[in-house]
């Protein structure tokens, strides 16, 4: 496996699981990339956008299948990283903002997605820290999880289990692309 990130830790630990010996190369530490930097947010209404009807159907299947994850994750590790749903809020600070908003929730709404048109000072009170400028915003209850502390719990139960065997400071520099004969795709 190239790369320790949040998907290649997953696969390592899903593939561990099932009895396979893996080897995790990473060119600087696993989960040091992108995966420690990101906020967390399972956000696939509010990241729903025109035209992308197929990536959102992805997104939500996704979503739906992450309490599984992070439930057998805790099973696994004794260690729980349950996600909450505190809400998110997608908001509009000036005239132009404000109409952009009005349109993405209309389609959001289209799509029978659980959004919710507030106004400025319902926004306000619900995050006291947004700009008072703030106009409206769209409302969702999405899910979190702390990218951080998956990434450790993950390598810790590698460890623990020696089927994952990850090497830092080890760059790939080229890769063969392998697909067994029953994942090619039907003519
Ligand atoms: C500021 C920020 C906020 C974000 N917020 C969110 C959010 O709230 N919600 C969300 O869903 N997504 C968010 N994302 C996106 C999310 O972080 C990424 O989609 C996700 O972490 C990608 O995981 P990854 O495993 O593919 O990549 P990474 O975590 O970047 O892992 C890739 C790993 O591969 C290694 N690597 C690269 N090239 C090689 C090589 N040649 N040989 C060996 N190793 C190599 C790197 O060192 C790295 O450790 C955010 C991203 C950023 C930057």
């Amino acid at each position: 496996m190239v790369g320790g990130g949040a998907i290649g830790l997953g696969i390592a630990w899903r593939l561990a699981q099932r009895g396979r010996d893996v080897l995790v190369l990473d060119r600087a530490e696993p989960g040091s990339g992108a995966s420690f930097h990101a906020a967390g947010m399972l956000a696939p209404i509010t990241e729903a956008t025109f035209g992308e009807d197929a990536l959102l159907r992805l997104n939500l299947a996704s979503a739906a299948a992450y309490p599984d994850f992070l439930r057998d994750l805790a099973a696994a590790t004794g260690r729980s990283l349950q996600s909450g749903a505190p809400g998110t809020l997608f908001v509009a600070l000036d005239r132009d903002q404000l109409e952009a908003l009005e349109r993405l929730y209309e389609f959001q709404r289209g799509l029978g997605l659980g959004v919710e048109w507030l106004r400025g000072s319902r926004c306000r009170e619900l995050e006291p820290a947004l700009h008072p400028a703030v106009r409206a915003g769209i409302g969702t209850r999405e899910q979190e999880v702390d990218p951080r502390a998956r990434a450790q719990v993950q390598v810790r139960d590698d460890e623990r289990r020696h089927g994952v065997s990850r090497r830092s400071a080890s760059a790939a520099t080229s890769c063969r692309t392998f697909r067994p004969r029953s994942w090619a795709p039907r003519r």
